[in-house]
């Protein structure tokens, strides 16, 4: 007999919470929300299981370059970790951990994309068009909470002649594994976060590696290393052990802050570190010339890692600083300053040129009061919200990692929790004063983000001297949180309904 197969879960048409993305945020979410009674939720996720930005970034040397201490819920501690930087696979594995011991996935629909969300006035509802497997689903949601990620949407070059390259192309957090690269031409565009991790593992197979560099960034030493077994035992047997590691380095990153948000000259230690890190490794003069950041540090992020400038020292890699001009059949054309094009031909492109992060791609499938579609909003005006998390013109939606979440020096996870204690009180709050919606005033708002801006026009991150993804196209830092990330939990500890317009239902 042919077993026919199982059919998909049901996806029901109404909800009191639809959630969006299953992460970091979705997880938490959905965790929070069942302990605050609030069980009828359902998260939708596009993949074909948890883990968000930790499942699709699967590249070659991928791994927290947060301290693995700070990388949990402080719900769920993670007592296993095998490294102090713990590698992409342990942290997926984590995430997926936690998901199945809270009971909470027979509510997860996975495969099953948002494909649109419009705020319903007359219902005070979320309508909601889902899509899985090439069938549309309408449900109606009271609030909306998006958990779907600040670094999810590829951002790939506009480099002529890019679809006409003949080899493998593909950006680093979609890594096609298929694609042998012992012995290859490799080209790396980029040199961030990611490519970093990646080119030491490329330098290993690649018979020729060129990684082309647009800006030279700072690079510490990650001075990562494996737990011994005495130390994993200890901190599997006595919480206490990982609570104060957890605490000592936290407080540690916070040390960051005045540095980056205030006074960038006690940055000097950090400073020094880089210069030591790119001396030790690299001794050809003209090679440690390109790769001395021009900025002030911190201005992008500063990248950890002992064996990035050692790579790049070695015979098969090349670091190319001429502008890319084209991409043909066969290679990649640059021009240097004289306007002299070359074509260095390789087999396998890397694109490891970020994510999409000022104008957040799930901003464009939804629809707000009067008709008003986010996407289009915060195009126009910059993105901002009241405390990264609800914005004017769009009652009863959350948004996990929004406007201005972002930290240069410590844990997204620590982020994540203040945003879901904030969310879980209005939730609760609205329940038990039967409020039908909620929404910023707009004054609040204002209020909010004058003071961050206030705040970023004196940091490093907007007067360092560079340009990064924290800064959209009006100049505006959209991204960055800019102060303690014990700040940010305390305006967040709990929700604040003098802020906001409230209807009651
Ligand atoms: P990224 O930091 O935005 O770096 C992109 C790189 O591509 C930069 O070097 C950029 O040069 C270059 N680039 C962009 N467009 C280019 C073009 N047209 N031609 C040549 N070069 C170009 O992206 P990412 O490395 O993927 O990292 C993004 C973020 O992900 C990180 O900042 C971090 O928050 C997160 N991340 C975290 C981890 C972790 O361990 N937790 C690991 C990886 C990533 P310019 O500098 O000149 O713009």
């Amino acid at each position: 007999m042919v077993s026919s197969p199982s059919p998909l879960p049901v996806i029901p048409a109404e909800v009191d919470h639809l959630v969006v993305g299953a992460g970091f945020g979705g997880i938490g979410a959905a965790i929070k929300l069942d302990e605050a009674g609030e069980r009828d939720w359902l998260v939708v996720e596009k993949d074909d299981d948890v883990g968000g930005t930790w499942r699709a970034n699967t590249y070659p040397g991928a791994a927290c370059d947060v301290p693995s201490q700070l990388y949990s819920f402080s719900f769920a501690p993670h007592r296993e970790w095998s490294m102090s930087f713990s590698p992409q696979p342990e942290i997926e594995a984590y995430i997926q951990r936690v998901a199945r011991e809270a009971g909470i996935l027979d509510r997860f629909r996975f495969g099953t994309r948002m494909e649109s969300a419009a705020w319903d006035e007359d219902a005070l509802r979320w309508r909601v068009r889902l899509s899985r497997a090439g069938v549309a689903y309408d449900v109606s949601a009271r609030t909306l909470i998006t958990g779907s990620g600040g670094l999810s949407e590829p951002r790939l070059p506009d480099i002529d002649g890019i679809d006409s390259f003949g080899g493998a192309i593909f950006h680093s957090a979609r890594w096609e594994h298929s694609v042998d690269l012992t012995g290859k031409r490799v080209a790396v565009i980029g040199t961030g976060a990611s490519a970093i991790q990646i080119i030491p593992e490329l330098q290993k197979v690649a018979g020729r590696l060129d990684v082309h560099q647009r800006t030279a960034p700072y690079v510490i030493p990650r001075n990562d290393r494996t737990y011994s077994r005495l130390e994993r035992t200890a901190l599997r047997r006595l919480p206490g052990l990982g609570r104060a590691y957890r605490t000592g380095i936290y407080w540690g990153r916070e040390l960051y802050v005045p540095a980056f948000a205030k006074q960038p000259r006690l940055a000097w230690p950090a400073v020094q570190m880089a210069k030591l890190n790119r001396e030790k490794a690299i001794k050809d003069p003209d090679l440690l010339r390109k790769v001395t950041p021009t900025f002030q540090l911190g201005c992008k992020r500063v990248l950890i890692s002992s064996t990035y400038y050692p790579a790049l020292a070695s015979p098969n890699v090349d670091l190319v600083t001429d502008r890319i001009s084209a991409i043909t059949p066969t290679g990649i054309v640059t021009a240097d300053a004289t306007g002299a094009r070359t074509e260095r031909e390789v087999d396998v492109i890397v694109v490891a040129t970020g994510f999409q992060t000022t104008e957040q791609p799930i901003a464009d499938h939804i629809t707000g009061r009067d008709g008003v579609n986010l996407g289009d909003l915060w195009r126009k005006e910059g993105m901002a919200s009241y405390k990264g998390t609800t914005t004017r013109g769009f009652p009863n939606l959350f948004q996990l990692v929004g406007a201005n979440t972002t930290l240069g020096h410590s844990s997204m996870v620590f982020m994540i929790e203040s945003q879901l204690a904030y969310v879980v009180d209005a939730i609760r709050t609205m329940r038990a004063h039967r409020y039908a919606a909620v929404e910023p005033r707009q004054d609040a708002q204002d209020a909010w983000n004058d003071d961050l801006q206030r705040r970023l026009a004196k940091s490093v991150w907007n007067t360092g001297g560079c340009s990064s993804w924290y800064l959209d196209a009006h100049g505006r830092n959209t991204v960055v949180w800019p102060r303690s990330t014990f700040a940010f939990r305390r305006e967040l500890a709990r929700w604040d309904p003098t802020a906001y317009d409230l209807v009651a239902g």
